[in-house]
């Protein structure tokens, strides 16, 4: 018998045992040890399909955030299903053009790009950068003009959503550090315009992330598009839409709209209010791999106790920081169901802090020995890693059909201070 567990279809019970595709992750972690990231190539490519259906027949690009996982498979599987990329460093650069991503189909976000990150990416040709500030456009007119290029700009504009009836937004609201103000975004657009090495060429925004409704997409889109009429009023010439990332995935019970459902309302919204000429992106992250992923890691030692049971585990917050950082909720199972009845722990990792957890008060039916798997470990995961502790970082590995590759290998202590220097003597 199947069971498929929440989030994705390609992650299932085949008797008592978890197969992500058709790779047992049992025999996955005694081959490649633990703590070990194992991704989908199948489940990557079926979460980006309903955005590329939604989008058919109509010019558009899709930039997967690559913030949200890194590793330069997973970039090279998007870059042949002919995606482009979302950057916020000339490091995430570097990783695209090694994976054979397309510069001509980057875009550069982030509110702090250096000069020598400007430079780069002009120099390597990206799409568009999404510029954050007025003192930042300057800058990159500097530069620009200084290597005599181009640089092809939107400005990431603050729709500033209400917050009251949509309060789990956290990036397109009054007061962070994202954006321009909506009511300074005609004028910025006008600066822009006027000075030396600028193009303007687009519009960008980004509202937040794990977003679960489609009411903030559709009124940020209003909000742009009155901009958008604004500035065109104005004399300054929008070719594209860029509608960012934030689409949530499923990690217990949420229920985000699919990517299909999302765009359509969009772009039914784009035509109505008659944009349906424009070049419409999006710069999806987390809805593209979070539910493609597992973090697998073994269960060392169980301290069942008065008030708490303590399941200690071989991977800590180093490995996965989202619910020490966002007291965010992960699913945690036995890779092999056993069948003794299920007691309450609290899956715990080894590094020295109290916040070192996984997951809170969680049923498991659990052995020393056993494998347990975190979902929806795609996203957010390896890319926030760290070596705390002086823990070298996990493997990674990719399954497509019964097919494995290591695509990371695990970080060796030795690494881990190769660049550190002891004091000379004197
Ligand atoms: C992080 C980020 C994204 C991706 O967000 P997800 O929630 O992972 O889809 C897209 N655009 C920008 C500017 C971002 O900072």
């Amino acid at each position: 018998m199947t069971t498929a567990l929440p989030g994705s279809p390609f992650l299932a019970y085949r008797g008592p045992d978890l197969y992500l595709e058709d790779v047992s992750l049992q025999a996955l972690a005694r081959t490649h040890g633990s703590p070990l990231y194992v991704y989908s190539r199948q489940a990557m490519l079926a979460a980006l399909a309903p955005y590329q259906r939604a989008l058919k027949g109509r010019q558009h690009l899709v930039c997967y955030a690559v913030k949200a996982n890194s590793n330069i498979a997973v970039l090279q599987t998007f870059a042949q299903a002919g995606c482009g990329f979302d950057i916020v460093s000339s490091g995430e650069l570097a990783r695209v053009l090694a994976a054979g991503g397309d510069p001509a189909k980057v875009v550069f976000s982030g509110v702090g790009k250096t000069r020598a990150e400007m430079a780069e990416a002009l120099q390597a040709g990206v799409k568009c950068f999404n510029v954050e500030s007025t003192a930042e456009l300057e800058v990159l007119s500097e530069v620009a003009t200084g290597l005599k290029l181009t640089a092809r700009i939107s400005l990431r504009v603050n729709p500033d959503v209400d917050a009251g009836t949509h309060p789990y937004i956290s990036t397109g609201l009054k007061g962070n550090k994202f954006g321009i103000a909506h009511e300074l975004a005609v004028q910025t657009y006008l600066r822009a315009a006027s000075l030396p090495g600028i193009e303007v060429v687009g519009i960008d925004c980004h509202i937040g992330s794990q977003i679960t409704d489609t009411a903030p997409y559709l009124d940020a889109l209003d909000r742009v598009l009155d901009l958008v009429e604004a500035i065109e009023a104005a004399g300054v010439r929008i070719h594209h839409l860029d509608l960012g990332g934030g689409l949530g995935i499923t990690y217990t019970d949420e229920t985000p709209p699919s990517a299909e459902v999302l765009i359509g309302l969009l772009l039914a919204k784009i035509d109505a209010r008659g944009h349906g000429h424009r070049e419409v992106m999006f710069e999806p992250g987390r809805s593209l791999v979070g539910n493609a992923g597992v973090l697998l890691t073994e269960v060392m030692f169980l301290k069942p106790g008065e008030h708490k049971n303590f399941c200690v585990v071989d991977a800590a917050m180093n490995d996965l920081m989202r619910p020490a950082l966002y007291e965010a909720y992960m699913g945690i199972v036995n890779v092999q169901q056993r069948t003794e009845p299920a007691v309450l722990w609290d899956v715990v990792g080894p590094v020295c802090e109290s916040g070192d957890w996984l997951g809170r008060d969680r049923a498991l039916s659990t052995q020393p020995g056993d494998v347990l798997a975190v979902l929806s470990a795609g996203a957010y995961g390896m890319t926030m890693a760290s070596n705390y502790n002086t823990r070298g970082r996990a493997a990674e590995v990719m399954v497509d059909g019964s097919q494995v590759w290591v695509i990371r290998e695990r970080e060796a202590v030795s690494d881990l201070f190769k660049q550190e220097r002891l004091l000379q003597a004197t």
